[in-house]
């Protein structure tokens, strides 16, 4: 091992920490092999889960046993340099039996058990990470995708789309993990759902593994059906303020939004005085629905400067003054085309220009 390699992943590790910290207000080593491309998030929302085929999380982490005992080296260094306190987190999922310690290593000594469970963050926030990362996860329920499998318990069959729950490794039915008193309840009703989740001593999220997208997507809350009634209750009770207070909102955004237009279709006709108003007012309107609800201050501020103008004057000129979708409805590439209408678009804007 040369000095300048050692140098290397030095540096690596400290920039891929300092990005992860700045992210999330704290760091531990599985976000800090995240983020080095050692380790896949979907194996660690499965670990976490309690899937059966990521039970040692240490398999899943694609680097030798003697880097990886540098980077944690590294990784400690850095933590030192930065003055950041260590936080104790035990890794933990809940499991209708009860609240279960999950482990990264499978057989290796307590001391890298534990360097995995040292996280790092500013002195002052420590306490606050330390709470939220000792907090233990939902109880999941998995929907199955699969189309064979049996509860380890009792032994009845799970049909797919069915709803099983992981227990140390292994599937259990609804019924053993007495978890079958519960309904489903969606996703989708924000109000509906927070509230039959308060109301419900016993709450579940379902999840299920989208293979396209390679994570899980969560579907829903299994809820008593007590809190399911009781929170229905309450959101038609107060349906009408919820609603008076969505328009409210919708309003303020859109009297933003008109604002936003005025301004942006001003700042058009002070770049491109000739401009005729009524267009620089189509293309404002045209930038700002699209970026309507979504754009930010910054955003919205970055819109209004020249070269985000420009942009959307050319993007309008192309469109409207030449041949441009003509072009590529004809069958011209999209390259091509643009060339081909380069130099009217230019003559277009050095007339609005007034240049
Ligand atoms: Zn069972």
């Amino acid at each position: 091992m040369t000095q300048s390699l050692q140098d290397k992943l030095q540096q690596r590790v400290a920039e891929a920490a300092e990005a992860v910290l700045k992210r999330d207000g704290s760091i531990g080593p599985l976000e800090l092999f995240q983020q080095l491309g050692w380790l896949h998030a979907g194996h660690l929302a499965a670990w976490r889960r309690g899937d059966e085929h990521h039970r040692a999380l240490m398999d899943s982490i694609h680097i030798g046993p003697n880097k990886l005992q540098r980077a944690i080296g590294c990784f400690q260094e850095w933590a030192k340099r930065r003055s950041l306190h260590p936080v104790e987190v035990t890794y933990t999922r809940r499991t209708p039996a009860g609240i279960e310690t999950l482990r990264v290593t499978a057989e290796a000594g307590p001391e890298q058990e534990k360097a995995f469970q040292t996280h790092y963050a500013p002195g002052e926030k420590a306490a606050r990470v330390a709470a939220r990362l000792n907090r233990p996860p939902d109880l999941v329920v998995f929907q199955k995708v699969s189309e064979e499998g049996r509860c380890s318990e009792c032994g009845a069959e799970l049909l797919q789309d069915g709803l099983l729950t992981m227990e140390k490794g292994q599937p259990l039915c609804l019924t053993c993990a007495d978890l079958d008193e519960l309904v489903f309840l969606p996703a989708g009703d924000t109000a509906l759902s927070r509230r039959a989740r308060k109301h419900s001593s016993l709450a579940a999220v379902v999840v299920r593994f989208s293979r396209t997208r390679k994570r899980y997507e969560r579907q829903g809350l299994l809820v008593s059906e007590d809190a399911l009634l009781k929170a229905e209750q309450e959101c038609t009770e107060d349906a009408p303020q919820r609603a008076q207070a969505r328009a409210r909102a919708a309003i303020a955004r859109s009297a933003e939004d008109g604002l936003f237009v005025e301004a942006l279709a001003d700042a058009v006709l002070k770049r491109y005085p000739a401009c005729p108003a009524a267009e620089a007012r189509q293309i404002a309107e045209h930038t700002g629905r699209r970026s309507s609800g979504r754009v930010g201050r910054s955003a919205a501020g970055r819109a209004l400067e020249n070269p985000a103008i420009d942009l959307a004057v050319i993007a309008h000129v192309r469109h409207t003054h030449t041949n441009y979708d003509g072009l590529l409805m004809s069958g011209t590439g999209r390259i091509e085309a643009r060339a081909q209408v380069r130099e009217e678009i230019d003559r277009v804007l050095r007339r609005w220009m007034r240049v």
